[in-house]
């Protein structure tokens, strides 16, 4: 039936149930015969109203329920890799693991931010061990109606098993993505009667996981939020293991970006080091998404091979959004031209050749942005350290009070990450109150936030008085590239140095 019939059919329908009810008809005696009739046809249609399909690997490229991905297509994961496939041994053991009375291993949780490869672990896990692989969201067993949940947890272990069956295969991978909609600490949740009868059973499943079942089957749990399971899921013949599959180091990065570049051709300027050192905090879909993205800048100028400004227009681009058709006036560009050199000027006197790049092209809600290099892999962040991003951060404001006589409110997010960085060094025990306690009142937070972020405003103040002709006489060649490299605004730099 066409979807226009369908909707007409629907219509009709409930007009003519709004007519019978305005005529005082009785409906109730139609419920049975109605609710049979959708019933009856979802059945013929070939679908259990009780359940939902689960995605095997047939769908992901693999062949005979075993998906294609290899562990050598995982970049970056290399403590997580080894971990997962120790506790991978037992299903390739062939027999051996029974005969030595080892227990099977039940489930491995991998825990960590999204994008980081946590599906990709779980897929290569069953390439590797020959294992079919079935797949489901926590919030696919999540219902309004009590029972539903945990029986769609026992059709998904049944059909695991009865896939492998069918595949001729010794085991089973089941992968549950969001496992702490499923696994929540019992209780928690409103309607808790379904969500703990759901649990229940995943914890009943796991216990009749045997070693001497003709198909082993391993559940691999994947989440952000391993804090809220509850303890029962995460005990011994549960999740036995927990793999922490974390953010990449710049290695990682390089390994990654080596991996999601085969096939990709590259230009004799693209370093991939270089661009592995700019991409701090970026998951593996961040990167993959970025060589993407920087073939199709390629692709819109015509280009054959992906160079290194399209490799940077990409990194803007998965760091702050598509461009924005906002047109700011003339008036509006100079003053971000200035804002935006402010805090180059700054960055560029704590962290030397720390600017990659200025722009006051508008992505998303900027006008206009500066792009550091970042500081690679650091966790910890000394007190100088934090006092100087201070300073960036409030230079652009400086900078357009000094020349243009008034602030604006393009400081607004400055002003947030400055505040930011002062409570970091205020509950770090880094500022003149010294060690505080996190209950300090908020009276006294403000102060202490206001008068370090002051401070710092001092110094920025007195640095880029002394430089309003260079950040003037750079400004126009910013206003007519709307954006320098790093190299640009340095030698700009160095030139006005050797002039004056
Ligand atoms: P989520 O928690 O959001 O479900 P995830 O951790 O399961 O994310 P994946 O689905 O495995 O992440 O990764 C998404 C995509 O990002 C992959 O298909 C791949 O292209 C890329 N990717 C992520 N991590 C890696 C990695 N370590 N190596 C190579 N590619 C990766």
């Amino acid at each position: 039936m066409s979807n226009w019939i369908k909707e007409m059919a629907v219509g009709a329908g409930a007009a003519a149930i709004v007519v019978a009810l305005i005529l005082g008809f009785d409906l109730s005696l139609l419920f049975l015969p109605v609710s049979l009739a959708v019933l009856a046809g979802l059945v013929l249609k070939g679908r259990n109203p009780w359940q939902e399909g689960f995605k095997t690997s047939g769908a992901s490229g693999g062949e005979n329920g075993v998906p294609a991905v290899t562990f050598d297509e995982i970049g970056g994961q290399e403590m997580a890799k080894r971990e997962f496939l120790e506790a991978l041994t037992f299903l390739k053991s062939d027999g051996m693991a029974l005969q030595l009375g080892i227990r099977p291993l039940k489930g491995i949780l991998l825990a960590g931010p999204p994008g980081t490869g946590k599906t990709l672990l779980a897929k290569a896990a069953a390439h590797y061990t020959g294992s079919v692989f079935l797949t489901a969201a926590g919030s696919q067993f999540v219902q309004m109606y009590a029972g539903v949940g945990a029986s769609r947890v026992r059709q998904l272990f049944k059909e695991a098993r009865s896939l492998a069956e069918k595949e001729g295969k010794r085991s089973a991978i089941i992968f549950l993505d969001e496992i702490d909609v499923l696994g929540a600490k019992r209780g928690r949740h409103e309607s808790h009667l379904e969500y703990d009868q759901t649990l229940n059973e995943l914890l009943a499943q796991f216990d009749g996981v045997k070693s001497e079942h003709s198909v082993q089957v391993l559940v691999v749990g994947a989440t952000n939020r391993s804090d809220l399971l509850d303890p029962a899921l995460m005990r011994p013949g549960r999740f036995d293991r927990i793999v922490r599959v974390d953010l990449p180091d710049r290695k990682g990065r390089l390994h990654i970006l080596q991996i999601h570049a085969r096939g990709k051709p590259l230009g004799s300027d693209v370093d991939l080091e270089k661009v592995a050192a700019e991409t701090h905090g970026f998951s593996g879909a961040h990167l993959e998404s970025l060589l993407n993205e920087a073939a199709i800048n390629a692709l819109r100028q015509g280009e054959p091979t992906i160079s290194a400004q399209h490799i940077s227009d990409a990194i803007e681009k998965v760091m702050l959004g598509e461009r924005s058709n906002r047109v700011p006036s003339p008036k509006e560009r100079e003053r971000v031209a200035y804002h935006e050199l402010g805090h180059a000027l700054i960055s560029e006197k704590v962290r030397p050749k720390s600017v990659v790049s200025i722009t006051i092209a508008s992505r998303n809600n900027a006008l206009g942005y500066i792009r550091q290099r970042p500081q690679d892999d650091q966790y910890l962040y000394t007190k100088d350290e934090l006092v100087e991003a201070i300073q960036v951060c409030v230079a652009g404001s400086i900078s357009e009070e000094l020349i243009l006589g008034q602030r604006s409110t393009g400081g607004a997010g400055d002003i947030e990450q400055a505040t930011d960085l002062a409570k970091k060094m205020i509950y770090s025990g880094l500022s003149p109150l010294g060690i505080v306690s996190a209950e300090l009142p908020k009276n006294i937070l403000h102060k202490a936030i206001a008068d370090l972020i002051r401070k710092q405003e001092e110094v920025v103040k007195t640095y880029l008085s002394a430089h309003i002709p260079t950040i003037k006489k750079i400004a126009p060649l910013l206003l007519e590239q709307e954006t320098l490299s790093g190299d640009e605004f340095r030698s700009s730099l160095s030139q006005k140095e050797e002039a004056s």
